[in-house]
This record gives structure tokens, C-alpha cells and sequence, in this order.
């Protein structure tokens, strides 16, 4: 008898013939999640079993981050004769209490006993050893399955995991990351849809500090437990802050910038392979992200921006960041770019044509040629609990 973990898969992509890819790009995930804890994975028709972890609660901790991975179960994996059954369900079901009911699926027909066999001298083994339970088939408490297959497995609890898709079966994209609440989230949600990430972030030294850099270095390594190692590419801002602050209306400053900031991250993420950037942007949550502010922003990018907060109110991003680990990082008190040089009432009708007309006074090319050139390229992976 042996502990294992049964991982099950999304329906949805395993349809067609693109599952044999699907199921090689989650398995080479899960191989990763299990790694530092020394599991190995077996596939089987439809599923995977981790193996030979001695950590279970850390394994499922982590296998339910991985993104593909629609539920688990604990299970016991036994040899499928009828002493090892019985001795499985008495020790699963041992401290139990209230309804449960036997489900049992034979896979193996070959097995003696027909699945409504099982169910009733099973039940009636567990009956026997918890005075504690009742039967109840309709509404049980718990149900313990038990699967006859390549051997038997038999299993109570099914815990949900994070769903999705695999990581790296949906292409690459440009994570703009702040160190707010909202674009670790963004990036969570694309990631979710088998998309690699890459990140980008706008660094105004000394303006913002050593530790609201080390807090976004945070944040990607939080996301990399999700998305796998993440490449956080640190673009020097304090220039082109200064050029803009200088040289343009301070009604304008902030879209002006965030079209810089749009205007380097499409040039990074084409130089990286990236097919789309993405940020944390929210329709109206401030001045720059009305309709207008986002077509502003929008206009200097030739790659597709992937907006994926951009329906959601603050409180249900929120409740996400917190649901995904991220919330107790981002609301560090350390400042961010965006927060120097704040107009005191920014426009929240830009246009485009009058943007254009305030960019004359920069030398706009050269400015990204010398950001770029200065870009710092941190690798951030999730290992063991620490960014390495
Ligand atoms: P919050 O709104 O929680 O303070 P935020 O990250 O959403 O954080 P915003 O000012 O709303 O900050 O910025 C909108 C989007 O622009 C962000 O979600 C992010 O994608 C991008 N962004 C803002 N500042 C930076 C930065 N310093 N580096 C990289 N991307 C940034
Ligand atoms: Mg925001």
C-alpha cells in the first residue's frame, strides 16, 4: 500500500488531436512543481499519479498551483485483490464521521466483483469497523472511491485545484509589473490560459527606491510559482520621467508616460518573442485608464495588449491577489514610478493628436534606444520557497 497523488486533468483540451501536447506540456509542469520534493510522476489514461513524496500536503499544495491541473485526490494505491481493498477502506475511512456511500469504478473488468458488488461489501467492511458512519447513497458526506485499474485506488477527498491551461501552450506575452495590487493579478489570469510570461518593469532610481525594486522582484517570484521561472527585465525611467517633467504639460505627464512605458515594452517583448503585452489596466479605475486614456496608451504598441482586469472592480482584484498570494507584497509601502510626478489633475480625455503634438519636444527614439540599452535582466524562479 502506497500514498499517492491523483491528478486530474481538464476536460476541455484533452478533446482532439492536440492532446498528446497538452498532456506532455502539463506533465513536464507538474515534473517541475514535484521536483524539489522529490516525487516522481507516472502517466495513465487520462490522468497522472505523483509518486514517492514524503511531504504530502506540501505536494498537493504545489501540484494545485499548477496550471492544467483541475482537481487531486490523496489516494491509496493497492494491489487489486480483495484483503487489500478492505484494509484501504477501513484505513481511510478510520476517525470519520456522519453519511458516506462506496463509489466503485472498475476500469479492469476482469476484476471478480462488478462495481455494485464492491459498493456493498465494501460499505459493509467500513459499516463494520466506524460505528461512527451511517449509509446514506443519495446526499453522503463522503464518498470513497474506489477505482480498479492498472491496480486500485481508493480515494475520499477531491480537492480542487487552480484549472486552466498548461503554461507554455498558449505562446509568450509581456507582463508590464508594477509593484501595485493589480498587474501581478493580470499576469496570474494569462498565464492561467497557457501563456509564458515574461515581465517588464519601470524603475525610477532614486526617485523609487532599492526596495520597491526588490518588492517587484518579490512579486515575480510569487507569480514564477504559477508560471514557471519568469525573465524580469528592469528598465531604467528616471530620464524620460525627467524629459517629460520638464519638457511637456503636466496635465499630460502620466499618459505621456505610460505610452513610453508602452513603447518599450512592445519593442522588449518583440525582441523576446513575445506575441502580446499585458497590464493590469481597469476601465476608469484612475484618470489614465478611461476609454480614451487606454486608446492613447494603446496607439503606440504594434503587438495586441492583453487587458485582462480590464471588466473588474478593485475589490474583486483585490480578493484575487489575495486568493494567489500576491496582496500582503504589492501593498508595501514603497513608491512607484507612477506615483513621482503626479499631476494634480491629469486629463481624462486625451487625444492622440495632442499627445503627438507634446512628444515634438522629446527626442522620443532615443530616449527608448538609451532605456533599453540600460535594461537590467533578472531570472526569477520559485524553488524550495526561495527566488534563486
Ligand atoms: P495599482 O493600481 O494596484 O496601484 P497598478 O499596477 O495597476 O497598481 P496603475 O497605476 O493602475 O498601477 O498602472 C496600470 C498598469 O500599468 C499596471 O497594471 C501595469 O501593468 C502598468 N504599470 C504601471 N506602473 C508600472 C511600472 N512601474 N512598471 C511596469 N508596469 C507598470
Ligand atoms: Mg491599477
Amino acid at each position: 500500500m502506497q500514498q499517492v497523488l491523483l491528478v486530474r486533468m481538464g476536460e476541455i483540451f484533452l478533446k482532439g488531436d492536440n492532446r498528446p501536447y497538452f498532456i506532455n506540456a502539463l506533465a513536464r509542469r507538474v515534473r517541475y512543481a514535484i521536483q524539489p520534493l522529490g516525487g516522481t510522476l507516472e502517466l495513465a489514461q487520462g490522468r497522472m499519479y505523483v509518486k514517492n513524496v514524503e511531504d504530502m500536503d506540501r505536494c498537493i499544495e504545489k501540484v494545485c498551483k499548477v496550471f492544467g491541473v483541475h482537481s487531486v485526490s490523496p489516494a491509496w494505491q493497492v494491489e487489486k485483490s480483495l484483503p487489500a481493498l478492505e484494509d484501504a477502506a477501513r484505513e481511510l475511512m478510520k476517525g470519520k464521521k456522519g453519511s458516506f456511500k462506496v463509489l466503485a469504478r472498475r476500469a479492469d473488468k476482469r476484476f471478480p466483483m462488478d462495481s455494485m458488488q464492491l459498493n456493498a461489501h465494501l460499505g459493509g467492511i467500513v459499516l463494520d469497523s466506524n460505528p461512527e458512519l451511517h449509509v446514506d447513497v443519495h446526499e453522503p458526506e463522503h464518498t470513497l472511491t474506489v477505482e480498479i485499474r492498472e491496480d486500485a485506488y481508493l480515494h475520499v477527498e477531491k480537492i480542487p485545484a487552480v484549472g486552466g491551461i498548461p503554461v507554455g501552450t498558449g505562446g509568450k506575452a509581456m507582463l508590464l509589473l508594477s509593484g501595485g495590487i493589480d498587474s501581478p493579478v493580470a499576469g496570474f489570469m494569462i498565464a492561467k490560459r497557457g501563456v509564458e510570461i515574461s515581465a517588464i518593469h519601470y524603475h525610477s532610481f532614486p526617485f523609487t527606491s532599492e526596495q520597491a525594486k526588490q518588492k517587484v522582484v518579490e512579486l515575480a517570484r510569487l507569480l514564477s510559482e504559477y508560471t514557471g521561472p519568469i525573465h524580469l527585465y528592469v528598465v531604467p525611467f528616471t530620464k524620460i520621467q525627467q524629459e517629460l517633467y520638464d519638457k511637456c504639460p503636466d496635465n499630460q505627464l502620466t499618459i505621456l508616460m505610460r505610452r513610453f512605458m508602452m513603447r518599450i515594452a512592445d519593442r522588449v517583448a518583440k525582441e523576446k518573442g513575445c506575441g502580446a503585452l499585458v497590464t493590469g489596466e481597469s476601465l476608469g479605475q484612475v484618470a489614465s485608464q478611461t476609454m480614451e486614456g487606454l486608446q492613447c496608451s494603446g496607439a503606440v504598441c504594434t503587438l495586441p495588449v492583453f487587458r485582462p482586469l480590464i471588466g473588474f472592480d478593485k475589490t474583486e482584484i483585490m480578493d484575487r491577489a489575495q486568493r494567489i498570494g500576491t496582496y500582503e507584497t504589492s501593498i508595501l509601502p514603497y513608491e512607484d514610478c507612477c506615483t513621482i510626478f503626479t499631476p494634480k489633475h491629469p486629463t481624462t480625455h486625451p487625444k492622440v493628436e495632442r499627445l503627438e503634438e507634446s512628444e515634438k519636444a522629446l527626442d522620443v527614439d532615443g530616449l527608448i534606444d538609451e532605456a533599453v540599452s540600460g535594461i537590467e535582466d533578472i531570472f526569477v524562479r520559485f524553488q524550495n520557497g526561495k527566488a534563486i
